[in-house]
C-alpha cells in the first residue's frame, strides 16, 4: 500500500488522514504543534453549512476607508501590510464584482452541502455526540440599515437552497431571553449545529486514526523534494520518503508549496476569539452579532466570543484592540458575561477567490493540496477529506471540485 505523508494536523489534514487510513494506505501526519491546536483550535465552533457567502463582497469597495483607518470595524486593515501586499489585494477586489460573489457563492454551496453527511461518516465510528449540539445558529442585526445591508447576502442563500428562517425582536427574546436587546432583527439558520469543544473532537479523529495504525510526527518540515516517483521531506532531526504528500498546512501551506517551486496567493484573514468566565447557561446557541463580526457561543471553557477579520499578514504579533473591541461589543450584547480568562489569536487561510485549493498539482505529480478554507475550514475539513481520499484513489470525487483547482491562478 502507498505511504503517504499528511503535512498539517489541523482538521483539514486530521480528516484527510482518517480517510485515507480507512481506505487502507499507510499514512503519517507531520506537525510541529500539537495536532488540532493551531487555527482549528480557537474558531467559533458552528459548522456552518450555510456559510457559502464569501467576505468579498460589492459593498466592500465602500467600506475600506473606514477599514484602513478604525482599528474597531469587523474587518481591519494593516495599511503598511497591504501597501506591501498589494497584487494580493487587487487579485481579492476583482473577486468582489456581483457576478463574481454569486459564482464563489454557488461553488462553496454545493461544496457545503456534502459537509454534513461527511461528517457524520467520521461519527458514525468517532462518537463525539457530548460535544455536538443541534440548537441552530442565529444572525442578530444591530439596526434596521444593517438588516437592508444584508438583503443581497439573504438573497444569494436563498438562491443557493439555505433555509433561513427571519426572526422578530420578540422571537428572538422567545430562543435567547438573557441577550439585551440590542438587536433589530434576526435569522436562523435551519439544520445548523455546533460543538461545544473543537479540540476535543479533533483529538478523538485523531486518537481514531492512531488506532488504526496511523502515524504522528511532531516535527516542523524544513524541506521538500520531488523525486522520480517519490517524495523526500527533510524535518528537524531526519528526513522521510514518501510515495505522495498532501499539504494541509493551512495558512502556512504556501511556505511548502514554494519548497517545490509552488506559488499560490494564499493570505490569512486573523480572527480572535476572547472567553468568558461563567457558571450559568446563558446562550443556547451561537449567535452572530452584525456590527461587529463575532458569534458567542457557550462552550465548555466559558462563553466564547470569536470572529472578526484583520488583514495583517502571519507574522505580527495578535492586536489587542481587536480583542478590547470584541470585549466591549460581547458585554454589549450579554451584560452577564463574566471575567475575561483568556484570549486568542487564529490565521485563517484564505486565497483572493474565497475559494479553497483542493487537487493533485500539475508539477509535482506526488503532491496534493488542501487548504484555503477561510471562515468554513471546520465545516469543509470531512467533506476536503473525502475528495482527497478519492483523488488519491485515483477516482473522482461524487461531488464538483473542479472551481478548487491548484491551476486556477496560472
Ligand atoms: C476567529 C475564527 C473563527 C472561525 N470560525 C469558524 C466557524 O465557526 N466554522 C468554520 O467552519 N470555520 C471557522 N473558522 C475557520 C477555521 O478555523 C479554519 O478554516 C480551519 O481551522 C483551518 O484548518 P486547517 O487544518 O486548514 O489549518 P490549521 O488548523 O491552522 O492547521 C494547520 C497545521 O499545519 C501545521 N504546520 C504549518 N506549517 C508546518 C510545517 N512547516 N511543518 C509542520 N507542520 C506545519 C500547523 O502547526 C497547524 O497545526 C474560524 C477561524 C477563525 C480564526
Amino acid at each position: 500500500m502507498k505511504k503517504i505523508v499528511v503535512v498539517g494536523g489541523g482538521i483539514v489534514g486530521i480528516c484527510t488522514a482518517y480517510f485515507l487510513q480507512k481506505s487502507g494506505f499507510k499514512v503519517t501526519i507531520i506537525d510541529k504543534e500539537d495536532p488540532g491546536t493551531m487555527t482549528s483550535f480557537g474558531h467559533a465552533c458552528t459548522f456552518a453549512d450555510y456559510a457559502s457567502i464569501p467576505v468579498n463582497s460589492p459593498s466592500l469597495f465602500s467600506q475600506i476607508p473606514a477599514m484602513l483607518f478604525k482599528g474597531d470595524s469587523p474587518l481591519a486593515i494593516d495599511f503598511f501590510y497591504l501597501i506591501k501586499n498589494l497584487p494580493w489585494a487587487f487579485k481579492f477586489l476583482k473577486n468582489c464584482r456581483k457576478d463574481k460573489v454569486e459564482k464563489i457563492a454557488k461553488s462553496l454551496a454545493n461544496f457545503l452541502k456534502h459537509s454534513q453527511l461527511s461528517y457524520d461518516e467520521i461519527f458514525k465510528e468517532v462518537n463525539v455526540s457530548e460535544y455536538i449540539k443541534n440548537e441552530e445558529n442565529i444572525y442578530l442585526f444591530d439596526s434596521k440599515k444593517a438588516y437592508d445591508e444584508y438583503k443581497y447576502a439573504t438573497l444569494i442563500r436563498k438562491k443557493n437552497n439555505v433555509k433561513v428562517v427571519e426572526l422578530s425582536k420578540n422571537e428572538i427574546h422567545d430562543l435567547e431571553p438573557n441577550l439585551a436587546p440590542v438587536y433589530y432583527s434576526g435569522q436562523l439558520f435551519v439544520g445548523s449545529r455546533h460543538t461545544t469543544n473543537p479540540l476535543s473532537i479533533s483529538k478523538k479523529i485523531f486518537e481514531n486514526f492512531l488506532l488504526r495504525g496511523g502515524k504522528y510526527i511532531k516535527e516542523n518540515v524544513k524541506n521538500v523534494s520531488q523525486k522520480e516517483n517519490s517524495i523526500e521531506l527533510s524535518l528537524e532531526n531526519k528526513r522521510i520518503e514518501c510515495d505522495e504528500m498532501i499539504i494541509c498546512a493551512g495558512a502556512w501551506s504556501n511556505i511548502i508549496a514554494n519548497m517545490v517551486g509552488e506559488n499560490f496567493p494564499l493570505d490569512t484573514e486573523r480572527g480572535y476569539h476572547v472567553l468568558f468566565e461563567t457558571d450559568q447557561q446563558l446562550i443556547n446557541r451561537p449567535i452572530a452579532w452584525s456590527e461587529s463580526g463575532f458569534y458567542l457561543i457557550q462552550i465548555e471553557d466559558g462563553i466564547r466570543a470569536a470572529g472578526t477579520v484583520e488583514i495583517a499578514g502571519l507574522n505580527k504579533p495578535p492586536n489587542n484592540q481587536r480583542t478590547n473591541m470584541i470585549e466591549r461589543q460581547s458585554r454589549k450584547i450579554l451584560p452577564q458575561l463574566g471575567k475575561v480568562k483568556s484570549t486568542w489569536m487564529g490565521r485563517r487561510p484564505t486565497l483572493p477567490d474565497a475559494l479553497p485549493i483542493i487537487g493533485r498539482s500539475e508539477k509535482n505529480k506526488n503532491i496534493l493540496f488542501a487548504f484555503g478554507h477561510q471562515h468554513i475550514g471546520w465545516t469543509l475539513a470531512a467533506v476536503t477529506g473525502k475528495a482527497i481520499n478519492e483523488l488519491i484513489k485515483g477516482n473522482k470525487p461524487n461531488f464538483d471540485i473542479n472551481d478548487f483547482s491548484p491551476n486556477r491562478f496560472k
